[in-house]
């Protein structure tokens, strides 16, 4: 089953992969990917938040040199730093690539104003994470993320594989049959390092201007750009 899907060459394969073992298919999924594409040809981009840390954990098992790209706004709470560095001590064969935006903070503010996330999030997102997506991206052929169908509706159809209009890539998706005690159980049994922001009241963590702490019940996805409309950052929608 070693065939690569592309952009160009699509093909949705994802009901092929067996979902009974005890990663729900994430394993038969990393394998094949990791097993189709080149090496430079497949990234995963990592939030390191909850998710991202079970993910890379499955990563590793799978492809220890793999490549890591995390989207460094310059807006992402120490907390972060931290656990990124945690994740390098315990597997320090991956390879983490902080990606920055092409505008530093204060050129985005002398040109499009101070504290652009208040005022236009969407473009704000836009510069600073879609954008260096694209760049992390081109010309790879895949790219791997920790979607869950149960963390939000517009995400409830998720498959393994995605055809992705946006970046015109191939989205691999290993941990949408994944719930969020699933997640936090694989964490604790594997002694995983963890956003110590978690146990702080934050199920979902982006940049500190736009993710607030909301408490440990309910919806994952919860506290990111309160009060705005927005849900997701873009790297997701179309
Ligand atoms: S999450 Fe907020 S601060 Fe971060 S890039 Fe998006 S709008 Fe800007």
């Amino acid at each position: 089953m070693n065939q690569k899907i592309t952009y160009e060459d699509w093909s949705d394969i994802s009901s092929s992969f067996p979902l009974d073992d005890p990663s729900k298919g994430a394993k038969n999924v990393l394998e094949w990917a990791y097993g189709t594409y080149l090496p430079d040809e497949i990234i995963y981009a990592s939030s390191f938040g909850a998710e991202a840390v079970v993910l890379i954990d499955l990563i590793q098992e799978v492809k220890s040199d793999a490549r890591i790209v995390f989207l460094d706004t310059d807006l992402h709470f120490p907390e972060t730093y931290q656990v990124i560095e945690q994740i390098e001590s315990r597997f320090p064969g991956l390879q983490i690539e902080k990606r920055k935006p092409s505008l530093t903070l204060e050129e985005q503010a002398s040109a499009h104003g101070t504290a652009l996330w208040k005022r236009d999030p969407g473009l704000c997102c836009q510069i600073r994470k879609v954008e260096p997506l694209r760049k992390a991206l081109t010309p790879k052929k895949a790219w791997i993320s920790g979607l869950r169908r149960e963390q939000s509706p517009t995400r409830a159809n998720t498959n393994f594989l995605n055809r992705d209009d946006k970046f015109q890539n191939i989205k691999i998706c290993p941990l949408i049959h994944w719930s969020w005690e699933d997640v936090w159980d694989h964490i604790r049994t594997r002694e995983l390092p963890y956003n110590e922001l978690h146990d702080q009241g934050y199920p979902s963590i982006g940049c500190f201007p736009c993710t607030q702490a909301v408490g440990t019940e309910g919806d994952s996805r919860a506290g990111r750009w309160v009060g705005s409309g927005k849900t997701e950052c873009g790297l997701h929608t179309k």
